[in-house]
């Protein structure tokens, strides 16, 4: 379909885009990669009156490593994430979204604002206890991500608001792990789980997990954390079993709610796995 009319515009900075979206008022919208806001213009489910594009709003995008932080701009395609080798976990989830074409115009800033709980990098920046950068008509904020997703489709950002930057630790000795079950290549996530480990001696001292598309928004599998906290390497089966514990995941043509609790308790143990193998 094609979408309702709407204005457009390309400010070359960051205050030009502010004001823009303080003048356009509530129904002006950003536009970054377009590849979520668009398919919803052309079904009419948004129908913004305007658009700002941040296209070319410059230090918007790239990545670069601050002591043991990593800051990678909100502009920074999903391909430039992917081909960060050493960005770990947030690399290897960027490298599965999708097809090429997706990756080359979707952006991490634009992933994390749309808040939709069958991405990949909000699960993943949620289990690094990552940091959203944004920018408002008052200034700069920084919004951890545990604070951010607050339900379907709703985070902590107000219509006047710019992502500017996604900050993740550096993993240092960790070991990581994103496992996505799909029915088709290249299709969302039915289940993601995203997990963060750190052995000591033969046991793991702390463990990060964090599931996609089990609910509205990313959620910490905090039982299944609890469990494994000191435990055995060897004792995953039992943590795994508490992987839905919390959770709402949705029933729909993929999956059942209830396969989805299944999919979760098998992805978490072969994510703690994997994170404690590497
Ligand atoms: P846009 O579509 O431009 O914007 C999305 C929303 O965020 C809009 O509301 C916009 O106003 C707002 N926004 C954008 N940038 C900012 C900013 N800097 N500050 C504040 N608000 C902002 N994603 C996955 O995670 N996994 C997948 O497997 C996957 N598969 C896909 C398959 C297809 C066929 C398509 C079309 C998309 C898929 N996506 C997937 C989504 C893709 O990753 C999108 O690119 C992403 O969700 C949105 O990024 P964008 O840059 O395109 O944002």
């Amino acid at each position: 379909m094609i979408p309702a009319e709407f204005e457009y515009v390309a400010p070359q900075s960051l205050d030009e885009a502010l004001a823009a979206l303080r003048d356009g008022g509530e129904d002006a919208k950003l536009l970054a990669g377009g590849h979520s806001l668009l398919p919803l213009m052309k079904l009419r489910l948004a129908a913004p009156s305007l658009l700002v594009d941040l296209r070319r709003v410059p230090g918007l995008e790239g990545i670069r490593r601050e002591g043991d932080t990593w800051r990678i701009g909100a502009m920074t395609r999903h391909a430039a994430v992917a081909a960060e080798q050493d960005l770990g976990l947030v690399a290897h989830a960027a490298s599965l979204i999708a097809d090429p074409q997706v990756r080359h115009r979707g952006t991490i800033g634009g992933s994390i604002a749309h808040g939709d709980a069958a991405s990949d990098l909000p699960t993943v920046v949620v289990a690094l206890d990552g940091e959203i950068v944004v920018h408002g008509q008052e200034g700069e904020r920084t919004i951890p991500a545990g604070d951010f997703f607050q339900g379907f489709f709703e985070t902590a950002l107000g219509p006047r608001d710019v992502v500017t930057e996604i900050r993740v630790p550096k993993l240092g000795t960790s070991g990581w792990s994103y496992q996505k079950f799909t029915r088709r290549a290249q299709d969302w996530a039915t289940v993601g789980v995203a997990a963060v480990t750190r052995r000591d001696d033969g046991k793991i001292a702390e463990a990060a997990i964090a599931l996609t598309n089990m609910g509205p928004t990313p959620i910490r599998a905090r039982a299944v954390e609890g469990a494994l906290a000191g435990a055995s390497v060897d004792s995953l089966a039992p943590a795994a079993e508490l992987a839905d514990e919390g959770t709402s995941p949705p029933s729909d043509t993929n999956a059942t709610a209830e396969y989805r609790r299944h999919l979760a308790r098998v992805l978490v143990r072969r994510a703690v796995e994997e994170a404690l193998a590497r």
